[in-house]
This record gives C-alpha cells, structure tokens and sequence, in this order.
C-alpha cells in the first residue's frame, strides 16, 4: 500500500509536517533558487548535489517528491531516477519531475523512461513550479483513493469467497468447496503417491425426525450434527463439508483406510454423544451412518470414483441396518472393475 502524500501542507506520510521535496541539482545557484521557491510555497527542500547522496537522501527522507536534474557529476538523472524507483517499497509511488534546459528533447524522453513523471524547464519558474506542484497532487491523491479502493474491492472479494465456500444452514464448508478441496487433494496425492480417505455421512431416518419433531427442529439438529462431526476431526489437514440434504463429507489426506475407519467411528461416537432424542429411532437416539473409500490418485482415474465407492459403503451401511461404518477399497480388484 502506498504511503499516503496528500497535501502541501500535510502530507499524510508525515502528519503534521510540511510536505517534502529532493531537490537535486549540482548547480548551486539553481539548487538555491529552486529551494527557495519551494520554501515559499510552504514546502521543505531536501538539497542533494549529486546523484549518488539523492539516492541516499531519499531512502533515509521518504520525500514526497522528487526534482532531478538530468546532468550531474557522478551517476546521471536517468540513473538516479531508476535507482529511487528500485529503492520504493512495493506499491509506493514518488513523483519525479525532471529539471532540463530547453535544448534536450531527448534527454527529457529518456528521462521519462527511466521512471520520471513530468518535467520542469530550467531555469525553473515560480508559477510553473507551483502549477507542477498542484498537479502532481492531484495525481497522487487520485492514486490513493484507487488503492484505498482498491483494499477494499480485495477486502470484500475475499468475504465473498468465504462466504460463497460456507454452507448457509451449518456454517461448515458447503459442496463446492468440498470439490475443490477434493480435486485438489486428488493431485496431491497423485504427485505424492499417497492414500487417502472419503467418509459419506448420512444422519439415519432424518425423513421420520423431520415428519415427527417438525423442519426447524431438523434444522437444529442438522446444525449440530455439523458442528459435532467438524469436532470429530483433528488432524490439521482433515477436512469435512455438508454434502447436501442430511448428507455429509470428509476428506481425509494421507489416511489409509484403517485410518478413515478410526474417524468414522469416532464421528459416530460423536453424534450418538449429542444425545439427541429420536421419536422413530430403535434405540431412540440419533444416529448417523458412514461408508469410507480410500485411494492413491491416478491420472486415468476420477476423485468423483472415490466418492461414488465411499457411497456404496454408505448404501452397504444403511442396508445392513444403520448406526454403522462400513468400507470399500479402491485397491480391491472387483471394484476398479465396477463402474
Ligand atoms: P436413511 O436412514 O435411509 O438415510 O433415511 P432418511 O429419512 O434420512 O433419508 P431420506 O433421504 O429419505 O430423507 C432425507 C430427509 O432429510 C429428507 C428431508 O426431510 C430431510 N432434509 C434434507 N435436508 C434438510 C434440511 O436442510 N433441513 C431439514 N430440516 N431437513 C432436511
Ligand atoms: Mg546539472
Ligand atoms: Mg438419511
Ligand atoms: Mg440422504
């Protein structure tokens, strides 16, 4: 972010201060003339007489602007110019204005290429100055109002894109960025040739929950149910997502499936441990069921492939009568068989 040089008389770097200005001329009687000139607009001269203690000057001053003549004794203003705008810190901006005779047309193109802004003819006028002054002013707080504008488009941007990866009803991460985080993870593991796990998660008999103890109370429970299996995860990289309806989703990488077994019952425990009362339930509890996969990621193989036969566990689990965890490997031959 750029430093803040708003006006003459308080340039915002240096509140309270007057506004500051390199002056570097090797010719003494215009170094005097233009710093008097700059004294009476209010504004406070910075003399350096050749290229290398400007260089100097402004890293140890931060002027708000610089005046640079082009010919002097050691490095040239061209050089000086380039030099300063290496020294700026990233996204600050200092305004040159060269000081050249009439006669140099080429000089003052060439000056203008290596970083100057503007220029100012010698011998400098009052009214010209002053004029060049106010101007460059004007650009610089232009300027700033763009970057101002500009962290807060970036500031906004990045809410957007919180916002827009949580899921509305649970606060945890919703399916998109479960597909992101999954593809992602699928090309990790592919470079590192690592296992990795999908839990499906699917709260039992929600349909009954919903018809008997109403929406909002399945709402509630669904918030819960969330927060509990997010509990569930500790691992750093471990990550878990509302898949949709009463259906959730974890990613576990570098997880064989022994591993994913291990965080499936121990997400199970979790939500038997909420204690949450169940009208139509055998054991009248809620209870969630899970299928787990697990898989190295493979150029001709699909991340969706993982999720599908982490799904058949899931089906396997509801089938066998719920409450349970059940897995499939991808290593096993009949499924990389199975569409
Ligand atoms: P199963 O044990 O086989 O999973 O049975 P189930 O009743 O849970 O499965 P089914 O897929 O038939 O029903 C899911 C129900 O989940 C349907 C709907 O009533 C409920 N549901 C889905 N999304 C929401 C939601 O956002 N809020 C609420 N309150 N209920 C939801
Ligand atoms: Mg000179
Ligand atoms: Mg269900
Ligand atoms: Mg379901």
């Amino acid at each position: 972010m750029g430093r803040l040089k708003t006006s003459v008389d308080r340039p915002a770097n240096n509140p309270g201060q007057r506004m500051k200005t390199l002056v570097v001329e090797d010719t003494r009687i215009s170094l005097k003339l233009v710093c008097h000139h700059l004294e009476r607009m209010g504004i406070a001269p910075i003399a350096a007489e050749n290229g290398a203690r400007a260089v100097e000057l402004f890293v140890a001053e931060q002027p708000d602007m610089v005046l640079l003549d082009i010919v002097l004794p050691d490095i040239d203003g061209f050089e000086v110019a380039r030099r300063i705008r290496q020294a700026e810190k990233p996204g600050d901006w200092t305004p040159i204005l060269f000081l050249t005779s009439m006669t140099d047309d080429e000089a003052l193109e060439k000056g203008i290429a290596a970083g100057g802004d503007d220029y100012l003819y010698k011998p400098v006028s009052d009214v010209v100055l002053g004029a060049k002054i106010r101007a460059m002013q004007r650009i610089i707080q232009m300027r700033n109002s763009l970057l101002v504008m500009t962290r807060k488009l970036d500031i906004a941007n990045q809410e957007l894109r919180r916002l827009t990866s949580l899921d509305g009803l649970t606060g945890i991460a919703n399916r998109r960025h479960f597909q992101e985080t999954l593809d992602r993870e699928w090309r990790r593991s592919m470079r590192k040739g690592s296992e990795f796990s999908i839990l499906m998660c699917d709260v039992d008999g929600f349909k009954a929950f919903n018809d008997t103890l109403g929406h909002q109370a399945g709402d509630e429970c669904l918030r819960r149910v969330a927060q509990a299996l997010a509990g569930a995860m500790v691992r750093g990289g471990d990550f878990v997502a509302r898949y949709g309806g009463e259906e959730f989703a974890a990613i576990l990488p570098d997880t064989p499936l022994a591993g994913a077994l291990v965080v499936a019952e121990r997400m199970r425990g979790a939500i038997r441990a909420l204690d949450i009362e169940h009208p139509k339930s055998e054991s009248g509890l809620l209870t969630m069921s899970f299928g787990a996969a697990s898989g190295v990621g493979m150029p001709e193989a699909e991340a969706m492939g993982l999720v599908k036969l982490a799904d058949k566990a899931l089906y396997e689990a509801k089938h066998l009568g719920r409450d349970r965890v059940c897995v499939r490997s991808s290593m096993d031959p009949i499924e990389s068989t199975e569409s």
